[in-house]
């Protein structure tokens, strides 16, 4: 069955909760460890019916976002998101509460109870309608986003349309598409300040009237995070200051040269080459088809897996009107189907969709068999491991995509990983103070962005951009409206997949084998435990980020580069 005839229908919430109150009463009463048990089964069942349609209707509505029928159930969804998640925490009281919990461990692993433990802090019923009022907000700034209908050398364009102009050779022609890309979000400043300010004032509220002394520790929950908490992730950001900011600003500095500029403004940034940047030299069909070569070729794992997917309908990746802007992985567990959604414009970014998400959507297919539906995906800085991970393993066949840009391909991209760290924890940053300093203005707001910046960022150049120097930059950061805190975990990850690269350049097919065994295990266990599974240093060790530079800057210091 291909992923057309995925059948969706409205998940009818009431019905649900009269199950699942029958089940959970029968667990609570039985005294039968294997009743208990069996149980569990039953909600898992119904529980992943219910995730099923509302991921089928989340993928079709991000498909066509004019369609009317999804539109509606995607409001539908964000209405009873939160009912559904009180029913999953009602579950998770049942776990708690159980006398069967050395059971329950046995057959599930501890994780699932650590998990429980968490997210019922994290929930209680009193802020359903601040969750509600939340998931508004969030499909705002996601509509308003995709409303973009920019006009651009004579077309219209959204904004990932605009996105090959802004690595275009021509300066005058980036620095125009960059312009009508900030355009976009300074003609409409006031509704995403004011988005952003409701979003924080709820968020707020309802740390506090569940007993958090602010949003970051109830973020920190909410994300799972076991074993570390925000003093851990500021020691990691200064390590990033210490070891990778220098070195960002040499490379700068580098690609400076190499471009026959004085300066980088920040419309050049992306600009590697005086030649161009490497780009996929065929269709978007064309692309498929050596992305079936390439992981056909990499092991029989990935052979399957890609198999499954292009059978199976469940790539979306073309860019299209009235699309969502970006790009995605998710999982639609009654069909044991990873679904891939991106948005091909032509650059490289292209390639590494079919690495980065398909990185995500092979663990997870891979990771299938787990029932419990809080192992599908592990948190997200373990998730991003898999997904930059195997952008590195699929470095030898990227001469199917690139041809002779490969070199300048390898050389930007592992320039990439460092350059992205310092922007990763600026984002970061910027949250923290943001949720604990809720009363701060969106001027406030913008201006300590813009500060956040000048430390980690030094050599950034906004030229005559005034919206930008105003600190405005962090508008088209999706995350930072819809998924809070969520941004350091790629940092994290980055810093795990580079050791990856480093293995897989020593050690050949044992660094893949462990890359495998990360997958298999999906999210049956937490970040640093996967850390160690996957045979790499936790980065909240000091000496992690120093220990993996020598061999990074080893390979870019090897590259000609100004024969790119
Ligand atoms: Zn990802």
């Amino acid at each position: 069955m291909k992923f057309n005839d995925y059948k969706y229908e409205r998940p009818n919430l009431d019905e649900f909760k009269i199950k699942a109150d029958q089940i959970l009463e029968e667990m609570k009463t039985t005294d039968s460890a294997e009743r208990f048990l069996e149980g569990m089964d039953e909600f898992i069942k119904i529980r992943l019916h219910v995730e099923t349609m509302f991921a089928l209707g989340s993928i079709r509505h991000s498909i066509d976002t004019t369609d009317e029928f999804y539109d509606k159930e995607s409001d539908y969804a964000d209405m009873n998101m939160p009912l559904f998640q009180e029913i999953v925490i009602s579950f998770y009281h049942t776990i708690l509460g159980s006398q069967y919990k050395e059971s329950i461990e046995k057959k599930y692993g501890k994780h699932l109870i650590n998990m429980a433990s968490l997210s019922i802090k994290a929930f209680r019923p009193e802020i359903i309608e601040d969750l509600q009022a939340e998931n508004k907000l969030t499909s705002e700034y996601s509509k308003l986003v995709a409303s973009a209908s920019i006009m651009f050398e004579g077309e219209e364009r959204n904004l990932s349309g605009l996105v090959p102009f802004m690595e275009n050779q021509d300066r005058a022609v980036r620095k125009a598409a960059y312009e009508a890309y900030s355009g976009f979000f300074t003609e409409h400043e006031a509704d995403f300040d004011r988005i952003y300010d409701e979003l924080v004032h709820v968020r707020d509220k309802m740390s506090k009237k569940i007993g958090y002394d602010n949003y970051v520790e109830m973020s920190y929950d909410g994300l799972l995070r076991t074993e570390y908490g925000p003093a851990e992730v500021k020691k990691y950001r200064e390590a990033i200051e210490e070891h990778i900011v220098p070195l960002v600003v040499k490379l700068r500095e580098r690609q400076a040269k190499r471009l026959n500029l004085d300066k980088l403004k920040y419309y050049d940034e992306a600009i590697e080459f005086t030649t161009g940047n490497a780009v996929p030299k065929g269709t978007p069909e064309w692309i498929i088809d050596n992305g079936k070569k390439m992981y056909s070729e990499l092991s029989a794992e990935t052979n399957e897996f890609f198999e499954f997917m292009t059978e199976h309908g469940l790539l979306d990746l073309v860019n299209k009107k009235g699309k969502q802007a970006g790009g995605y992985c998710t999982y639609i567990p009654e069909y044991k189907s990873p679904f891939i959604f991106s948005n091909f414009n032509g650059t490289s970014g292209d390639i590494d969709v079919l690495t980065h998400e398909a990185g995500h959507a092979f663990q997870v297919f891979s990771s299938r068999n787990y029932e419990v539906p809080e192992y599908s995906f592990p948190t997200y800085e373990a998730c991003e491991i898999h997904s930059m991970s195997m952008e590195f393993f699929t470095w030898p066949w990227m001469e199917l995509f690139f041809k002779e840009d490969t070199p300048k391909y390898h050389f930007s991209h592992l320039q990439g990983t460092l350059l992205f760290l310092p922007y990763g924890v600026s984002v970061d940053e910027f949250q923290h103070f943001v949720y604990e300093n809720p009363e701060a203005t969106p001027t406030e707001r913008k201006s300590k962005w813009r500060e956040i910046e000048k430390k980690y960022l030094p050599l950034k150049d906004y030229d005559d951009n005034e919206f930008y120097e105003r600190g405005g930059f962090w508008f088209k950061q999706l995350h930072i409206f819809t998924s809070p805190f969520y941004y350091i975990d790629y940092t994290l990850a980055q810093v795990c997949a580079l050791q990856f690269w480093i293995r897989s350049g020593k050690e050949g097919k044992k660094a893949w084998e462990d890359y495998v065994k990360l997958c298999k295990v999906g999210g049956s266990e937490p970040f640093l435990k996967l850390v160690d599974i996957a045979g790499l240093k936790s980065p909240f060790i000091p000496e992690t980020i120093p220990s993996i530079l020598p061999d990074i800057e080893a390979y870019l210091d090897s590259v000609d580069d100004t024969k790119l």
